[in-house]
């Protein structure tokens, strides 16, 4: 048997892909076959829905300590495009947004890693944007962001987690997972959270009652078999928690980071990737095509490779545009559904938690 029938009979029958069966998938390069597999499980799990969110990004601050070699976002405080901005200013970003919007129903908030600001000044911001939004989910801060506060405070991982929540944070967002393997780490992101700091904070958010999101970053200088590793070490701890509510993949963008000799990978290896997570993470509801990574045309295809889920209509974002992205900075609610729609499938709006608060009137 080639590798897509093992796979396909394996899945069928409730079994699940080991390391060496994935491998043998990828290097097959089947993609066609590998997209109807991984589309039958997409089917399986939210059936003909496309899932998408009202919501709004916001970015804090860009000055950073950390300097990652893979980052474009963050700089000096010296850097002409260095900015920070304070809690007066959010709230007034929240606020016009709510009253643009009405149907914005999720912030998104990440940022860099500030030298100077103290652990209180996100707890304000986290509290204020709650007080201005109560009835937006505020999903904010990676665990690279919760091990720095950790750092600044003196406090543990799970104190600041405590008490962000206390202030009203809803869940994290799962960014900087980047490749967890320490070899890789120490080369794009040497100052950053290590893999067992990324998984120290990711599972001791979902002990909170935390939910968060995983993501990875590909691309760059990883190789196939540790993106594979990456799937599996995140399907483990999906097994251990159960509070991971989307996998999203991260094409890596080069251009004004330490890495601009590198290429952008291709659309093909986009469109695997999303299909290859969507088999290794059996026990993932939802596989995420960012459209503002992919492109909207690759996020649409990416729909017949297994993902459900579009993101959202984000407006502004800064950190991926940095890296040279071309895609705009936000999209409409009917660009979303027409896009869907065309696929077939149902363009569903949905909350963070995936419950469904529209779903367009398409023909499948
Ligand atoms: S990736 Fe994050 S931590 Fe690293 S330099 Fe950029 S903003 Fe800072």
């Amino acid at each position: 048997m080639n590798p897509i029938e093992i796979a396909s009979e394996k899945i069928s029958s409730g079994g699940r892909l080991n390391f060496a069966e994935a491998l043998a998938l990828y290097q097959q390069n089947d993609i066609l076959r590998l997209a109807s597999l991984a589309r039958s499980v997409k089917e399986r799990k939210s059936g003909n829905h496309v899932y998408y969110n009202v919501n709004r990004h916001i970015n804090l601050t860009n000055i950073c300590v950390s300097g990652c070699p893979l980052c474009a976002f963050g700089c000096k405080a010296e850097h002409s495009r260095a900015y920070v901005m304070e809690k007066a200013e959010v709230i007034e970003i929240v606020s016009k947004t709510v009253e643009e919007t009405p149907d914005l129903s999720e912030i998104h908030m990440v940022s860099a890693l500030h030298p100077d600001k103290p652990f209180s000044y996100y707890l304000e911001i986290v509290a204020a944007v709650k007080a201005a939004a109560p009835q937006v989910h505020l999903k904010a801060f990676t665990p690279v962001e919760i091990v720095h506060f950790a750092t600044i405070s003196k406090l543990s991982i799970r104190t600041v987690l405590e008490q962000l929540k206390a202030a009203g944070l809803d869940s994290l967002p799962g960014g900087g997972a980047e490749i967890l393997d320490d070899t890789i780490r120490k080369i794009i992101c040497p100052n950053k959270a290590s893999k067992a700091e990324w998984i120290d904070v990711i599972t001791t958010a979902h002990s909170l009652g935390l939910p968060t999101n995983a993501t990875m970053l590909y691309g760059h200088i990883e190789t196939i078999e540790q993106r594979i590793k990456h799937l599996i070490t995140l399907r483990d701890i999906q097994d251990q928690t159960g509070g991971f509510q989307a996998f999203v993949a991260f094409p890596f963008h080069p251009a004004n980071t330490g890495f601009t000799q590198l290429q952008r990978v291709s659309s093909w290896e986009d469109l695997k990737m999303i299909a290859l997570a969507r088999l290794i993470l059996d026990n993932f509801d939802h596989i995420k095509a960012f459209w503002m990574m992919l492109t909207l045309p690759i996020a649409q295809l990416a729909l017949a490779f297994g993902a459900d889920d579009l993101d959202g209509t984000v407006v502004e974002e800064k950190i991926i545009h940095a890296a040279g992205a071309t895609t705009k900075t936000g999209i409409t609610k009917k660009e979303i559904i027409s896009f869907v729609e065309e696929t077939g499938y149902l363009a569903v709006e949905r909350d963070t938690f995936y419950h469904p608060l529209k779903i367009s009137s398409g023909v499948k």
